[in-house]
């Protein structure tokens, strides 16, 4: 049977990696993006990888209304939702001696309010599916290694993911009794358009080098392989669990 998913903020970058793999395995896809066009342009490409059909749908995660209205699109157009990705994320480098209210806020919008959104109005619909008799949903949240480590331009991002964790966590508890699963992928650097201006300078550009183990920044395909491994029926007991995908720069003792 063909399996649908939902990913948040698939248009480029990360999203677009996880959606691309899906594809790759004709997986009905919606990209739910605050750009229309984008979003539109990047399910083109998705039926040309291989999707059994793929949507691109105007959703501002931020906005109660237009997520409800999202997941009943995709709903109409592909019948039933078995994954949703919490990927749309912002982070916007700011020192936090400069950080202003707006912006704090705006960013605990979309990483942590978006996502629960998105993941109670999906999860309705799977577990109304679950007691129909057909069981099961995967739920995974983009996270980051800042849901553990954080730096000064970073701290309301760093807050915000693992503010994350913890709705993930949560979640996790709630959902696993209709047989659906909630799990985190913290990916480390990996090269998109949200850090692409900064890891193309030199300095940082020399840091990959140094820095991660294999001495390449990730790719968003390296993301979206470790999305689908959670998806799959192999990995129907994991839930609550967050696997890091930063090939051990996380865990490496720098001398
Ligand atoms: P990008 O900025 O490249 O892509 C994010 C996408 O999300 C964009 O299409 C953006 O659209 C969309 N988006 C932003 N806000 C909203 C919103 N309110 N509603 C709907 N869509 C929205 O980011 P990445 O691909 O780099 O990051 C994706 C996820 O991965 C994020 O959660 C990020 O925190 C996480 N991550 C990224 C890492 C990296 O190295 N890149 C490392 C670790 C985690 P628009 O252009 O309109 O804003």
């Amino acid at each position: 049977m063909v399996q649908n998913i939902i990913i948040t903020g698939g248009a480029r970058g990360i999203g677009f990696g996880i959606a691309k793999s899906f594809a790759e395995k004709g997986a009905g896809i919606v990209i739910a993006d605050s750009r229309e066009e984008e979003a539109q342009l990047a399910a083109a490409k998705l039926l040309k990888y291989g999707a059994g059909e793929a949507y691109g749908i105007r959703c501002d995660i931020t906005n109660y209304q237009q997520v409800n209205q999202m997941v009943a699109l995709a709903l109409e157009k592909m019948g039933r939702i078995d994954f949703l990705v919490n990927n749309a994320g912002i982070s916007p480098f700011i020192d936090v001696m400069e950080l202003d209210p707006e912006t704090f806020h705006k960013v605990m919008n979309v990483n942590i309010s978006g996502a629960f959104y998105c993941t109670q109005i999906a999860a309705r619909h799977m577990i109304s599916r679950a007691e129909g008799g057909d069981a099961g949903g995967r739920v995974i949240f983009i996270s980051s290694l800042a849901d553990r480590f954080s730096q000064p331009s970073q701290v309301e991002y760093a807050a915000s993911k693992s503010g994350l964790k913890g709705l993930m966590l949560g979640f996790a508890t709630a959902l696993a009794p209709h047989g659906i699963t909630s799990n985190a992928v913290a990916p480390g650097m990996i090269m998109t358009p949200l850090v692409e201006h900064h890891w193309a300078q030199p300095g940082p550009a020399q840091q990959i080098k140094k820095l991660v183990p294999v001495g390449r920044i990730g790719q968003p395909s390296d993301v979206g392989k470790a999305v689908v491994f959670l998806a799959s029926e192999d990995a129907a007991y994991i839930n609550g669990g967050t696997l890091t995908v930063d090939v051990g720069f996380s865990v490496l003792i720098k001398s």
